[in-house]
């Protein structure tokens, strides 16, 4: 394969430089970390889990008119994205509490909340990413009042979207983590969803029984992470006939 440009490595993915302008090939490791990388695995096969279900949750995001960074899956663990900017905020919209929200508040995890709660926090590894408030990222211009509308917006609607292609197969999506990008058109800038959307960044728990099919079960040590995310891809139909893990292909 060719050699190509590195643009960024986080903790879970890559992106290097796209085939044409405005474009980035977004690359799914299978590195898994929590509570601020203090706790770190490899677990073989969650990148290209989490590739295909991306895959499947941006590309019905755009068939319903929410836009994402989603231009095509190029192959077992990588995209092809349109390149933004991304806004330095990590949204977030839970339905049920759990999580850090529990435990900041003393509200027992499973509580249904009244209405879906979003929150804002500012993406600084430093400083643990911490709850920022709309006056915060307003004064210090992380987002624009116009911008925080429409990022608003954009959550209900992709919580409303996987809230029920879950519901579908049996999962209650409790909460997600999204990030948004400016996209640039000319003079003009719109804001579109961005980054993955996976069991990496959102709670998922089987409606009848209550276990848990998402990160949690790797940062709680709850058993098989790779199981728990394969079961997610068999129920939504995604490699029904390959959840065995693939061998990462070493790439540069
Ligand atoms: N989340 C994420 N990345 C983060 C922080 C949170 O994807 O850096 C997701 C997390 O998986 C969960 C939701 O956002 O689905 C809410 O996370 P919470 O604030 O409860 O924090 P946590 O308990 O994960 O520390």
């Amino acid at each position: 394969m060719a050699r190509r440009t590195k643009i960024y490595e986080g903790k879970a993915k890559v992106l290097y430089e796209g085939p044409e302008p405005g474009t980035l090939v977004q690359y799914f490791k299978d590195d898994a970390t929590a509570f601020n990388a203090e706790k770190r695995d490899v677990i073989e096969g969650k990148g290209v889990l989490n590739n295909f279900l991306s895959e499947l949750f941006m590309n019905g995001l755009n068939g319903i008119g929410v836009p994402t960074h989603f231009i095509r899956r190029l192959n077992m663990r990588e995209q092809l994205i349109r390149a933004v900017d991304i806004i330095p905020l990590e949204v977030v919209v839970r339905n049920v509490a759990a999580g850090s929200l529990s435990k900041r508040l003393g509200i027992e995890e499973g509580t249904p909340l009244p209405r879906p709660i979003i929150e804002f926090y500012y993406k600084d590894d430093a400083l643990g990413d911490p709850l920022v408030t709309e006056d915060q990222i307003l004064a210090f211009n992380w987002a624009s009042h116009q911008d925080l509308d429409d990022m608003v917006a954009l959550a209900v609607r992709v919580n409303d979207f996987l809230s029920g292609v879950m519901l579908a197969v049996g999962i209650k999506l409790v909460d997600f983590k999204i990030e948004i990008g400016r996209q640039f058109e000319g003079d003009m800038q719109r804001l579109i969803v961005a980054d993955e959307i996976s069991p990496d960044s959102c709670r998922l728990w089987d409606i009848k029984t209550g276990q848990k099919l998402d990160k949690d079960v790797f940062r709680r040590d709850l058993g098989s992470l790779t199981d728990a995310y394969s079961e997610v891809a068999r129920r939504l139909g995604v490699m029904p006939k390959s959840p065995v893990p693939i061998k990462p292909k070493l790439m540069n």
